[in-house]
């Protein structure tokens, strides 16, 4: 039985080719999209991202065993080593497609960041409720678009109208969110201070999985 070098598990941030941050995989699997050519390596040096394709990565790796060990988590085998990447960006749009954010009502209280959309105010979760902007009844449909929260007071005053025949106004048009509201990731450990530009909106919510 072999045994794999234990960094192969450590967490490495993978970009889509417009920089947005899609997925949380091992090294393990980072590698092989590296190796596969269809990801590059972003590395934080000082102040700066850099791209590195994998062939000068792993030269770099060389000197910079000896140079800075310190600044780098190391895959070391008798024959070389080399830097694990905190972060790599796909070359291609379609090597993993964005999860589209499920349609509920957590998902829009979050797209909503529980504002009433009309009122402006900010409610609990337990006090507000979900308002189809065309009602039902006028053959409003259950989507992204229309669907807001809307608190108690606002609700009951709109009652089976739309905005314009209750001379109410959304403060935002209702879209779909462009990336899923899923698990927030907590970016703690210093290797990870590389991700913090990637992952500093509410919405860059990445899935972790292998
Ligand atoms: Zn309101």
């Amino acid at each position: 039985m072999t045994t794999l070098p234990a960094g192969l598990n450590q967490q490495v941030l993978v970009l889509n080719k417009a920089y947005a941050a899609i997925r949380v995989v091992s090294a393990r699997r980072a590698f092989i999209l590296l190796a596969k050519h269809a990801a590059e390596i972003i590395a934080l040096e000082g102040e700066r991202y850099i791209n590195y394709d994998f062939a000068t990565w792993t030269e770099l790796s060389e000197l910079q065993q000896h140079l800075e060990p310190e600044e780098h988590s190391w895959i070391r085998t008798p024959r070389f080593s080399i830097a694990i990447p905190t972060i790599v960006r796909l070359f291609r749009y379609d090597k993993f497609p964005a999860i589209r954010p499920t349609l509920n009502r957590r998902n829009i209280y979050a797209r909503d960041h529980n504002l009433c959309q009309y009122c402006g105010t900010r409610f609990a979760t337990r006090e507000l409720t979900l308002d189809h902007v065309v009602p039902r009844v006028q053959g409003g449909v259950h989507s992204w678009e229309n669907l807001v929260c809307a608190c108690v007071d606002c609700n009951r005053r709109k009652g089976g109208r739309t905005p314009r025949q209750a001379r109410m106004q959304l403060i935002k048009t209702p879209r779909e969110p462009s990336r899923p509201t899923a698990r927030s990731l907590r970016v703690g450990p210093r290797t990870y201070r590389s991700w913090r530009a990637f992952l500093n909106d509410a919405y860059w919510n990445v899935e972790l999985n292998d």
